[in-house]
This record gives C-alpha cells, sequence and structure tokens, in this order.
C-alpha cells in the first residue's frame, strides 16, 4: 500500500543533519566503525540502546556484505527504534575493510536503521542512494570534500524519488542467491541449527518485494531451488540459451531475471573469491 503523506521528492538530508556525519572517523576496523556511527545515533536520541542495532547490523553484514564497491558500504537493519529511519554518514581516509564486492577499502558509510512498518521507504532510500552513488563524479566530489559541511552539502543534494515496488533495489539478485542457500541448508539441518538459519532467512525476506518471495516460495516447493544462474549464455535451471541481449543484461549485474522458458529467477554467476 501506498503512503499517501509521503513525499514525491524529498531530499536525502531530510533525514540526515550535519550533525550525522562524522568527517574523520576514528575506527581502524568494521566494527569500530560501526560502534562510532551508532554512537552518534544514541547521542542524538535516535536510538536508546546500541547493542541490539549493532548486533542486527552485523548480522545482516554477515549474510551478503553492504559495501557495494567503489569505496562504499550501506550498513543497515531494519529495526523499530521508536522513529521511522535514522541515518548516519561517516569518512574514513585511510579506508575500512568492509569484505567489498570489489576488494576495495570503505572510505565512506552510509548507516541506515528503519522502522519494520515503512518497508517502502528504506527501499526509496536505498534506491535513491543507488542513483547517485553509481556516478563516478558524483563520488569522486564525496571523497574530494574538504570539509564536513562540504561533505554535508553534497550529500544533500541527493533526490529521493517515490518508487513502486517493481523498481530495483541493491543486491536483490545476491540476496535472493543467499537466501535459497539457506532454505536449503535449513532442509538437511539440526533442530538447533534450523532456528538460527531461519533468523538469517527472515532477516533476507525483511528487505525483498512479497511478490518476488511468493514466487520463490512456489518454485521452491515445486522444484527445489528458485534461482539459477547464468552460465555461457545458458540458463543452470533448464541449459537453455537465454536471449542474447538478455544475457549480457544479466552478466554483470545484480538484477534478477526469470527464464523465459523454465520460469526460474537467474541471477548472473557468481566468482568465488
Ligand atoms: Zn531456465
Amino acid at each position: 500500500m501506498e503512503n499517501v503523506s509521503t513525499p514525491k521528492h524529498a531530499s536525502f538530508c531530510e533525514y540526515l543533519r550535519l550533525d550525522q556525519v562524522i568527517f574523520n572517523l576514528k575506527a581502524t576496523d568494521k566494527i569500530q566503525a560501526l560502534e562510532e556511527l551508532l554512537d552518534v545515533l544514541v547521542k542524538l536520541n535516535y536510538i536508546k540502546n546500541k547493542k541490539p542495532v549493532l548486533t542486527r547490523i552485523i548480522d545482516r553484514e554477515r549474510l551478503v556484505t553492504t559495501a557495494i564497491g567503489h569505496g562504499i558500504a550501506l550498513p543497515h537493519a531494519r529495526l523499530d527504534t521508536g522513529g521511522d529511519i535514522a541515518v548516519v554518514v561517516g569518512r574514513s581516509v585511510a579506508g575500512l575493510d568492509f569484505e567489498a564486492v570489489d576488494d576495495k577499502k570503505v572510505h565512506v558509510i552510509i548507516l541506515i536503521v528503519w522502522n519494520p512498518s515503512i518497508p517502502g521507504l528504506f527501499n526509496h532510500l536505498f534506491a535513491g542512494l543507488a542513483q547517485f552513488l553509481i556516478k563516478p563524479g558524483f563520488r569522486d566530489r564525496i571523497f574530494n570534500a574538504r570539509s564536513k559541511k562540504e561533505l554535508h552539502k553534497i550529500l544533500c543534494e541527493i533526490e529521493l524519488t517515490l518508487l513502486s515496488s517493481e523498481d530495483k533495489i541493491i543486491s536483490r539478485a545476491g540476496l535472493l542467491w543467499k537466501l535459497q542457500k539457506i532454505e536449503m541448508q535449513k532442509k538437511k539441518a539440526a533442530k538447533a541449527k534450523k532456528k538460527e538459519l531461519q533468523k538469517q532467512a527472515n532477516l533476507i525476506r525483511d528487505e525483498l518485494d512479497d511478490a518476488l518471495l511468493e514466487r520463490f516460495d512456489k518454485l521452491m516447493e515445486r522444484y527445489g531451488f528458485a534461482v539459477a544462474e547464468l552460465e555461457d549464455g545458458a540458463c543452470q535451471g533448464c541449459f537453455i540459451n537465454v536471449a542474447t541481449g538478455m544475457s549480457s543484461a544479466i552478466e554483470g549485474s545484480d538484477d534478477i531475471y526469470v527464464c523465459e522458458n523454465c520460469g526460474k529467477y537467474l541471477v548472473a554467476i557468481k566468482k568465488a573469491k
């Protein structure tokens, strides 16, 4: 359901005040950085207790890294902290190891905590951020900002637009692939392990569209798997070649496609690290 009160366009800075920016993070590793960022949210009364938020963010980070490459990470947690959404941005000159998809160090962290009662807002925020962060010129300006004020000003240029549930969010293919892995493990797991896997699955399910999940569950039930990889132009679910245009679109992307032949979700093949 669409929230009528949500504006069509919003500046990112409606969620990010100047005091929610750390120009020079002291942290030398990922966990320290997350703590330093959360301390700001505690200080500004966005969250009361740092510990549960930190745990949620780390759990989520362990599943699939939120470091989207090019020196940027978007750690996040869906958690009721009383408010709607809490954002904090930190910059690290030395860079931090975030197990990024491109193995590059992370220099800018945008941390987001959002209330489960407003799932749509998070997708808008994420997709809006991605549209700006994908531009090399925009990233360079963020990295080259000379002061906290300047950094904040640049981030304020990010415009968030209302998107429909059909729109893409970052790492969807990676998340769906991971979900399938967890669901498969769950089938064979012992009771205690099953519980842990269910927790992980729920974290991922929180971020995906209902329609997508419904189809995913149906495919899992029917075939035992729902997501197939594309290898050498062929769907590994049915071993039939997909159209060349579709094949090149899937390769190197993190978007989800559907195989026209067998109906399974198609993702780009994941290279082992
Ligand atoms: Zn297929």
